[in-house]
Parts: C-alpha cells; structure tokens; sequence
C-alpha cells in the first residue's frame, strides 16, 4: 500500500514507547522504576475535577466555539498579559487538545513544502516529527552540556537559508531542563526580525521555573507579529490526560489557526474546557516545592555517583551525559537505555529520541522514595559497565 511520505518519514514518538515498555513490564509484576515520565505524579487538583463534574450535570455537554469557550479565552487573555506581559485579545488565543496540537497547529498554518524550521537539539521528540508531518525540514542547530545547553548565535546563522521559516524555544526546556536568560532571548528576537524568522515559543513548562523567573520572547517589542506562544494545563496542572493546551498568536494567524481546528477536531472536550477555568485560581505551589525538593535529591545524588549533567533550572528532567559508559556492548544511548530498563529495571530515555546521543533523561516526577532506589539501581548499573 502507499503512505503519505511525510508520515512515513516519522517514526513513533521514542518517549511514549519507552513509557509504555516499561507499563508492561510493571503490568507483568516486573520490579521496574519508572523514571521516563512526561508528566507529573500528582493527582489534578480537585475543584478542577469538581468544575468538571458541575459543567457535566449542569448539561454542558455539547459543541462549544471550536476555538474553545469564550470564558476560557479571556480568562487565557488576562493571565498572559498579567503574568507574560503579552497582549492578546480572547479570539488571538485558540484552545487545542495540549499543546501537542497547539504545535501542530500553528505549523501547519504556516509552513509550505520544503520550508525550513531551525531546532536546538537536544530537541523534544516531537518538534522534528511535526514539522516533518507538515511538510517542512527540521535544522537542527546543537547545542552543547559545557553552555547549559543554550544556543550560540553564530550557530543559528550558519543554519539559515533561504528556505527558513521559523524556529521553536522551549524554555524551560525538555528534556534538559535548560531556561533561555532574557538576554539570550533578545539576540534571539533580534535575530528573528533581521531574518525574518517566525518564532514559536513553546511554554508548556512555564511553571515549573524553579531558579528564575519565566519569560517569554513574545513579550519583546515587536515581537508579538512574528510569534506565536504555546502554552498548556498538563504539566502545570497535573492536568497530562484531560488533554488541553493552547496558542496565541496575532490574529492573522490566529485566524488560520482557528479554522485547521475546526476541521480537525472541533472544540477540546466541553467539560475540560470549564475545569480549565477553575484551574487559574488553584495554588500549585506546594507540588513546585515538592519538585524543588526532588531535583535537590537527584541532584546531591547524580553529584555523589560522579556521573556530569548540568544543572536543569526548571522543568523535572536531567539530561544526564554517559559518554564516558557506552562501551562496545551499549554503543548508545538506546541500547544503553534498553539494558538500563532490561536489566536493571529502571526506565529512562535515550537521548537519542532528543536528537543528542551520549545523554540519557531521567523525570523526576516520581516520589525521593522511587527516586531513591531508580539512583541506587542507576549507579550500580554504571559500575558494572565502567
Ligand atoms: N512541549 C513540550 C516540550 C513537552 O514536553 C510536551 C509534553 O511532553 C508538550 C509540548 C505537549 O504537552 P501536552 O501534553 O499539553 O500536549
């Protein structure tokens, strides 16, 4: 049978799959810890799940606005520009099922055939696998452990062409848990308005900066007409299944935006859309400080094992360098990756699904007490291949 080139040159995402390998070794009674986790282990916050069930029995079952619930929207509105400083207005702003698809989105809305999209690697998996499925070419600019992973500008410049579209940032990052200063962000709009470079800013952590305060390079002057902002309830929330994110772009864009929604699936799920709302008024800061507090434990721990990381200003990852352990039976991270979960039941993910082999990440959303015997296990499986 024929497929569509563009799918085909896809391959499934290697972080699901990993999560789901080790599911099943856990459904078969295996002892397996499971560090691979995109999303964090504690429950939504419960008036979020009680909006949920009122908007269900007052009957709020049915289509909403495609690009989701005017409440929604202003409500999305007003915490941009409060706590962003970017000016949106509600029909700027398009409410799509994660930001998975906010991504998605707003690259099918502006990439033609064979336009090049810049990514600094090590790249989440599916940056790469979406602009792929929507016909474009990822660039993948590296970036390097000794620099905080950070891009370096003249980098950048040699990647542009003709043919360049956009760049993604995620900050903070995944899986590196890397923070973009407000320095960097400025060479980096500057070099987006020179060049003509749209810029999509992938937010979805946002909370989760734990050493310095969030900001977004739309916020620069000028900046909002050739930006478009991703932003999610997941991770922030706890909120990894109820699948809702959004973007705000200007309303050219938007525009666009609103109508692939439309055709595509319509509104996100009526109810979660109003158990969004509530989600604004609820106080998350003792789960940040519960992650403050795990990412201190694995990081006196990787210290102490002398295995080199650097040091991840939000997000709950560790991208962790174990150069110095592939060795003729696990030349890389996969296959090391596949030993560590085999054989030592611990799961984490190659960093090849991150465009950076060499490294291996480690999600700290799980408890110290998992944390503690996935590191204890980690370390006695590098002893044994030193
Ligand atoms: N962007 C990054 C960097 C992510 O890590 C993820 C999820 O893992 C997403 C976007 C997508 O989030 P969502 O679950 O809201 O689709």
């Amino acid at each position: 049978m024929k497929f569509s080139n563009s799918i085909t040159s896809v391959s499934p995402s290697v972080t699901l799959e990993f999560n789901q390998k080790a599911l099943e070794m856990l459904s078969k009674g295996e002892d397996v810890v499971k560090l691979t986790a995109g999303e964090p282990d504690f429950p939504t916050p419960k008036p979020i799940i009680e909006a949920a069930v009122e908007a269900m029995r007052e009957g709020k079952t049915k289509y909403t606005n495609a690009s989701g619930i005017p409440l929604l929207r202003e409500k999305i509105s007003e915490k941009l520009r409060v706590e962003n400083h970017l000016n949106y207005s509600p029909d700027e702003i398009i409410v799509t099922n994660g930001g998975k698809q906010a991504l998605y989105n707003t690259l099918s809305a502006i990439l033609n055939p064979g336009d090049e999209v810049i990514l600094f690697a090590p790249a989440w998996v599916s940056y790469g696998a979406q602009v792929k499925m929507c016909g474009g070419i990822p660039i993948f600019v590296g970036t390097k452990m000794e620099d905080d992973f950070l891009p370096k500008i003249k980098d950048i410049e040699k990647a542009i062409s003709p043919r360049t579209r956009a760049m993604i940032i995620n900050s903070p990052n995944n899986p590196t848990g890397t923070m973009y200063p407000e320095s960097l962000l400025t060479e980096l709009a500057n070099l987006a308005k020179s060049q003509d470079i749209f810029v999509i800013s992938d937010e979805v952590y946002e909370k989760l900066s734990f050493d310095e305060k969030h900001f977004s390079i739309a916020s620069i002057e000028g900046m909002k007409d050739r930006a478009a902002v991703i932003n999610a309830f997941s991770k922030a929330y706890a909120m990894t299944g109820w699948r809702i994110g959004y973007v705000a772009a200007p309303h050219s864009l938007a525009k666009q935006i609103a109508k692939i929604q439309s055709h595509l699936s319509s509104n996100v799920n009526t109810m979660t859309q109003y158990a969004a709302v509530k989600a604004f008024g609820v106080d998350i800061s003792e789960m940040l400080e519960e992650f403050i507090k795990r990412r201190e434990y694995v990081e006196t721990r990787l210290k102490k094992i002398g295995v080199p990381f650097s040091h991840p200003k939000g997000a709950f990852y560790f991208f962790i360098d174990i150069r110095d352990y592939l060795t003729e039976t696990y030349p890389d991270s996969l296959s090391f990756a596949i030993a560590l979960l085999e054989k030592a039941k611990v799961g984490m993910i190659p960093g090849s699904a991150f465009n950076a082999e060499g490294f291996i990440r480690l999600s700290y959303a799980s408890s110290i007490e998992t944390l503690k015997k996935g590191l204890d296990r980690f370390e006695g499986f590098l002893k044994k291949s030193d």
